[in-house]
Parts: C-alpha cells; sequence; structure tokens
C-alpha cells in the first residue's frame, strides 16, 4: 500500500483503542487521539477506518544487526548482538532528530520510508539462532506495540531477550501491558522542565518520567540517555535537574550523555564539545549517579565502568561495542563490590 510521501507501508489493525461517547479514543500515547472515521492520529501512524484503527507499526524500515552498546545499553547482557527493527514513526517531533526519515513518517515530505512487513517467527529464530536479541530502535517501538508483543510472546520462550530504545511517551495502562515483555529499555529524557519538552518533542515531559518509574518497578532493566540540545538540556541547570531525577529511579541507573550533532533543522548549532560532556558527566557524578557514560567524545574513559566501591575499571568498551569485561558474577574482582545490571542470560536479562 502506498504511504503519505510516497513510501510503501501497509496499514494492519490496532490495539489499544476503547469506543467513548460514540467514537473511537487511541490509549497508546498520552495524546490520547479521538478519531473520527478517517482521522489520523498525531503520530502518523495510527488511523481510524470505520470502526476499527489500523496501525502502519507492523512493519519494519530497518533490519540489521548490531552491538546491545550500540543502542546504548552497558550494563545489559554485554556483548549481546541484536536484530534491530525499525517501524516507522515518532510521537516526536524534534528538530535534532538523526533518524528523521523514518521516524517523521506521515510529518515530514522528506520521509518517504518502505517498510516490509515483519516476519515474527523468522525475526525470533535468527535471533536465537544467532544466540542474540531483538531491538526495536531508530525510530519509537512505543507506536509498534502489537509487534513488541508479538515479538515478546514468541521470543520469551527461546530466552530471545526483547529492548526498546524509546522516548517513553505511553500510557500507564499500555505501558502496563507491553512491561512483561520487555527485558531492557534504554528512555530518553530530553528536559528537565515540561516548557523546554513541549517546545523540543511536542508533547508533555510528565508521562515520560512516568514510564519510567512504571517500567523500573515492574522490574525492565533500565538505561537513560540525554541529549545535550542546545538551548534545553545541554543547560547546566537541565541537566542537573535531570540527573537529580535519574538520581531518584537509583543511583545504579546508568545516565548516557549523547553528544549533540548538527543535523535535521538544527543544522547551524555546534557539536556538543568534548569539555562540555566532561562538564555534564561531572553534572551527574555530583548527583550521586555511580554510572555515567559518554560513548565517543571523552574516548576509552568515558566508556568504561569503575567499580563504586575501590574505582577499579571494571568493564571497558571499544567504539563498536567490543566489551571486556573483569567482573565476576557481577561484582568487581578487587573489592566484591556488586555492579548493577544484568550481566548475564541466567538473570532477567534471559527474557
Ligand atoms: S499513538 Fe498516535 S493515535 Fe494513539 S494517542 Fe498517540 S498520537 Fe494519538
Amino acid at each position: 500500500m502506498t504511504g503519505w510521501g510516497g513510501g510503501v507501508v501497509a496499514w494492519v489493525p490496532a490495539d489499544f483503542y476503547r469506543a467513548v461517547d460514540g467514537g473511537l479514543q487511541c490509549t497508546l500515547c498520552p495524546f490520547r487521539c479521538r478519531l473520527r472515521d478517517g482521522d489520523t492520529g498525531a503520530c502518523k501512524v495510527r488511523r481510524r477506518e470505520g470502526d476499527r484503527v489500523l496501525t502502519a507499526t507492523w512493519g519494519t524500515t530497518v533490519e540489521h544487526w548490531s552491538s546491545v552498546e550500540r543502542k546504548p545499553f552497558y550494563h545489559f547482557r554485554p556483548g549481546l548482538p541484536l536484530l534491530t527493527l525499525a517501524p516507522p514513526g515518532c510521537s516526536f517531533r524534534c528538530d535534532y532528530c538523526v533518524n528523521h526519515r523514518v521516524s517523521q513518517y506521515g510529518r515530514d515530505p522528506d520521509s518517504r520510508v518502505a517498510a516490509q512487513d515483519a516476519d515474527v517467527e523468522k525475526l525470533v529464530a535468527a535471533a536465537a539462532e544467532r544466540g542474540g536479541g531483538l531491538a526495536l530502535s531508530y525510530s519509537e517501538p512505543s507506536l509498534a506495540a502489537e509487534l513488541t508483543l508479538e515479538l515478546g510472546a514468541r521470543a520469551r520462550p527461546l530466552g530471545v531477550p526483547l529492548v526498546w530504545k524509546s522516548n517513553g511517551f505511553l500510557t500507564p495502562e499500555a505501558v502496563e501491558r507491553v512491561a512483561p515483555v520487555l527485558a531492557a529499555v534504554n528512555i530518553d529524557v530530553k528536559a528537565a522542565a515540561e516548557e523546554e519538552h513541549r517546545r523540543l518533542t511536542g508533547a508533555p515531559l510528565a508521562p515520560v518520567l512516568e514510564t519510567l518509574r512504571l517500567l523500573k518497578a515492574a522490574g525492565v532493566w533500565v538505561e537513560v540517555s540525554t541529549p545535550l540540545i542546545p538551548g534545553t538540556s545541554a543547560d547546566d541547570q537541565q541537566l542537573a535537574h535531570i540527573a537529580e531525577f535519574v538520581a531518584s529511579l537509583g543511583q545504579d541507573t546508568p545516565w548516557h550523555l549523547l553528544r549533540f550533532t548538527p543535523t535535521y533543522r538544527m543544522r547551524d548549532n555546534r557539536p556538543t564539545s568534548p569539555e562540555r560532556l566532561a562538564d555534564a558527566a561531572r553534572i551527574g557524578r555530583a548527583a550521586g549517579l555511580r554510572y555515567v557514560y559518554v560513548e565517543r567524545a571523552l574516548g576509552a574513559g568515558g566508556r568504561a565502568t569503575r567499580c563504586p566501591g575501590c574505582g577499579v575499571e571494571v568493564v571497558t568498551r571499544g567504539v563498536w561495542g567490543q566489551t571486556e569485561s573483569l567482573l565476576r558474577d557481577g561484582s568487581c574482582p578487587a573489592c566484591g563490590e556488586r555492579i548493577a545490571g544484568i550481566w548475564t542470560m541466567d538473570e532477567r536479562g534471559g527474557a
């Protein structure tokens, strides 16, 4: 079927909606769109057709292998290969999005994606055969909740973990349904103040923070990312508030600081300097966070895990995810301190 923008995307029956006042209301994300017949939701990948809602997120625009560290996850099954999928669409409209051609499907005329239907059985079998996991990333996985549930149901019995790199913009009832099939999530906290978050993403912040709390409480392994966006999250005060929130989830929550690079509608801004990233990492540690990471700009030291007990470097990582771990049963070999994380398949990360 031809989709908006000239790409090819199939629309299939969706879940996550209910009848209200004689109409249909989508219950997947906090926008809770009320859809009249023919309406498309704010995400542009859900629409009403007669008495049902359809979604364009059963298909994937990407199907490739990458390492778990590239999502990034630094405390979850190091070295795990992930078969990564990217259904079209996003509930946010960030001007700095590096994946805008996929994420802004339906919104931006330049987003002309073609998606192939996800063959769930084949994808899960491929991940199992390689001893890997499945990831939904690059676009917004929560909009592909139906695909997530189906992948998770098939993957779990085979011990194949399913992970999301997400914006966390879901309703609590949607979180409750997807949490049992997710082994790990990395969720962006892009700003500390409602106003800034709305300006940057077009959406409120509070539901993102609530999703993080709910997923953590549900036992899903949680890591947080913050892109340093000029004019919003790059500000010291914003960073300090975000770091405080991450620490409130637990001081062992890994916090990834993502370097801004000029792209999409923010081509005139400069990339984040290494000095600025180092400052941001200091802000994170000052908030009590034990594991603060910068993928590239600070060299190998920015990617290394140090034991919070004795300071010994216990996990080192290469740029492309090659990880070397000295951990023994998840603990520091020098002082025995437990390093928070899912380090082996036997922990919850098995599925
Ligand atoms: S997922 Fe899409 S259709 Fe559903 S409430 Fe959110 S923006 Fe609206």
